[in-house]
């Protein structure tokens, strides 16, 4: 579903479930494509009551009631494969406020069927990267996010990031035509876990900032972006392409209401409603052929994804919406203006470039003809099936060297992660393939380990709360609150948490049955392959059997054991990438326990200190959302206290949460320092 030239940005509606469905208002068609919404004329404007207008809109696709497997295929599967041609692409979601736009992006926090088009695209990517073994990939991710016309990076808080540097983030212009944020990190990945955990770092980081600046998550646009590199390993010429992936959660589109709103909440309405209406004129400026200036630069979030909308790359529109009665509004301003999107021309080009230093390896390699190449491809995949006993090149041209590339994944029993190159005759050294190439066949370690070495267990890791209350006259014992609200208002979360430990361990117990079958089939070929070099030896000593036309032939048990051997490695292949598969479903779900753990302990913390710990006059301000005066209570003394339990049960709970932790405290710091107005205390708001 790669665009070609000259087609439309594609528009797909999808609704998100709801036990209210306004089925009298909202008419989906049979052909798949096509909304039929009907309203209500308001009397109030002396209209006969009761009268319908209808509207009618034809887009790309509807999905109601699917899967978020299918939302993938149908919506990011292309575009995830045209990037790895080189395609810049983007995928948007757009709508109300609880439409489902972060659902369909990062998905639900429940299991990991309900993971959304990010985890899904990232799981691609490196499918493919491992699959695509004659191009050498290079992956980075960033994730931006922008609110008020600020832009904040998600994934500051890694480990060995830089920092900004003295002029701050800013979108820049490249040469070429390109934008790139100034002062954004990217980070090299290789693996889908590695993303993976870049991703959750990142919106651990969103709903930190959101819940630490008292500012709704929902009001921030969010910007994950796969950066790809691709070389080819055949050929020696000094091409590559690249693309950027923008995987992007827009801010709700919902129109605050213009009477009522104050102080931050206009100011966030105004930034959104500029953006998505400056969204709106860079692609409709785009649609129309005659227009020579797009006005990309009027927000940074047109700016910043100025080379990758429209135009010249792969955009998807997800137009989410809400199918109750009661948003009806909210359901056609969204619909009108997926309808206008649909217009917009794609002309997609591939991004290539030469590279001015054409030898990266510091070796000169002749060119080899695509028969050449084929032959050696051949030969090194009958090698490693066990049907070759040496690689060779062909006539004069040199030996085939397996040079160590910067690939991807590990223990891979298929060479897709090594350059073939021909080394130039008299350079070459002797390179032994066959040892390069059954030590692709590697043992697995039996259980997933977390950054720091450590076995989670989590069964013994149900969070405790501490014994102490930090006040001594009237506060119950932590421990019992906790319990407390585990049953109530934490009940759904908990519930949640639950569910998910279940499914973790359901995985974990399928790895490491994976795990013996795949060390099992590790034993069997080595036991197989050792036979075999045995009765080679053996026979090497009594002569050669040759056929009547003098050509070489295997005796029957040398026969046997050549096609066990190969049987086993297909096996162990086979086996392999289930359980690589099962391996990143394990640490998803993990990531989702420690999500769900440290959200459980931060409600509940907050619920403690607005119940037992504030006076009375605070516990209403803070029960009525209103913004804390400040000299009423001594906020930072609350919230260094509550900073120091954070850490201390977090550590104790998880101690990889320590990122977490401190990329909290850091925000927390910020926002004391510069909001000391308007900090409104650490009030989730789910
Ligand atoms: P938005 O990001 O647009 O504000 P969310 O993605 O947070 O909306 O969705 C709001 C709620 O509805 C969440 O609890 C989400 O899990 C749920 N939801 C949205 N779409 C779906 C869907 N297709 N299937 C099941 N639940 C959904
Ligand atoms: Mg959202």
């Amino acid at each position: 579903m790669i665009a070609h030239p000259g087609s439309e940005v594609r528009v797909l509606i999808r609704s998100r479930p709801t036990a209210n469905f306004a089925q009298e208002l909202i008419e989906y068609l049979p052909d798949g494509q096509t909304v039929s919404v009907h309203q209500r004329k308001d009397s109030r404007k002396g209209v006969v009551n009761n009268q319908l207008s209808s509207w009618s809109f034809r887009l790309d696709g509807v999905l109601h009631d699917v899967s978020q497997e299918e939302v993938y295929g149908r919506v990011g599967r292309g575009v995830v494969l045209g990037a790895l041609e080189g395609y810049n692409g983007t995928v948007m979601c757009f709508g109300q406020t609880g439409a489902g736009k972060t659902y369909t992006m990062t998905g639900a926090t429940e299991n990991y069927k309900q993971r959304g088009i990010i985890p899904r695209a990232l799981q691609e990517v490196f499918h493919e990267v491992e699959q695509r073994s004659d191009h050498a990939f290079s992956v980075h991710l960033s994730f931006l996010e922008i609110y008020n016309e600020t832009l904040v990076d998600l994934l500051a808080s890694v480990r060995g990031c830089p920092g900004v540097g003295p002029g701050g983030m800013a979108v820049v212009e490249e040469a070429g035509g390109g934008v790139s944020v100034r002062g954004l990190s990217l980070h090299p990945v290789h693996s889908e876990e590695a993303a993976l955990n870049l991703l959750f770092e990142g919106e651990m980081n969103r709903i930190i900032g959101a819940h630490a600046l008292n500012k709704n998550s929902s009001r921030s646009h969010c910007i994950l972006t796969v950066h790809i590199e691709s070389r080819s390993r055949t050929l020696s010429d000094a091409k590559y392409v690249t693309s950027k992936l923008n995987l992007v959660d827009l801010a709700g589109s919902e129109r605050l209401g213009k009477t009522g709103s104050e102080g931050q909440v206009l100011k966030e309405a105004m930034y959104i409603n500029k953006s998505l209406s400056f969204l709106e004129q860079a692609i409709l400026a785009l649609a129309d052929r005659r227009r020579d200036h797009v006005p990309f630069r009027q927000t940074k979030l047109t700016h910043a994804l100025k080379d990758s909308l429209g135009g010249n790359c792969n955009t998807v529109l997800v137009a989410n919406i809400y199918g109750e009665a009661s948003q009806i509004e909210e359901t056609l301003s969204t619909l009108r203006f997926a309808s206008r999107m649909k217009c917009v021309q794609m002309d997609p080009v591939v991004n290539e470039h030469t590279d001015p230093v054409a030898n990266r390896m510091g070796m000169s390699y002749d060119t080899l003809s695509e028969t050449q190449v084929a032959e050696i491809q051949s030969q090194v995949r009958r090698y490693l099936e066990g049907s070759l006993d040496e690689i060779n090149s062909q006539g004069s041209q040199g030996t085939v060297g397996v040079v160590e590339g910067h690939g991807f994944g590990v223990g891979l029993a298929v060479p897709s992660d090594r350059h073939i190159r021909l080394l130039s005759p008299g350079r070459t050294k002797a390179i032994k393939t066959k040892e390069l190439a059954r030590s692709q066949v590697e043992s697995v370690n039996p259980v997933q380990r977390d950054r720091e070495g450590r076995e989670h267990d989590t069964q013994s890791q149900e969070p405790q709360g501490p014994q102490e209350p930090l006040r001594t006259d009237s506060p119950p014992p932590k421990a019992e609150a906790f319990e407390d609200f585990k049953a109530e208002r934490g009940s759904e979360i908990n519930r949640i948490l639950k569910e998910n430990k279940v499914v973790l361990l359901e995985r974990r117990a399928r790895l490491r049955e994976l795990t013996e079958c795949v060390n099992t089939a590790k034993r069997e070929i080595d036991s197989t392959s050792t036979a075999l070099h045995q009765w080679r030896d053996k026979r090497q000593s009594q002569g050669q059997f040759v056929s009547a036309e003098g050509v070489p032939v295997l005796d029957e048990a040398e026969l046997s054991l050549t096609l066990r051997l190969r049987e086993l490695k297909t096996q162990y292949r086979q086996q392999y990438e289930e359980l690589r598969g099962t391996k990143a479903e394990v640490s998803y779900c993990q990531h989702l326990v420690d999500q769900c753990r440290t959200r459980l302990l931060t409600e509940f913390e907050s619920w403690y200190n607005e119940s037992f710990l504030l006076p009375e006059e605070v516990q209403a301000m803070l029960r009525s959302g209103g913004p804390i005066r400040p000299g009423l209570v001594p906020v930072y003394k609350a919230l260094a206290l509550h900073f120091e339990r954070l850490r201390y049960e977090l550590l104790a709970d998880s101690p990889s949460a320590i990122s977490f932790y401190n990329a909290q405290y850091r925000t927390v710091q910020r926002v004391s320092l510069v909001q000391t107005n308007t900090l409104s205390l650490w009030v989730m708001n789910e």
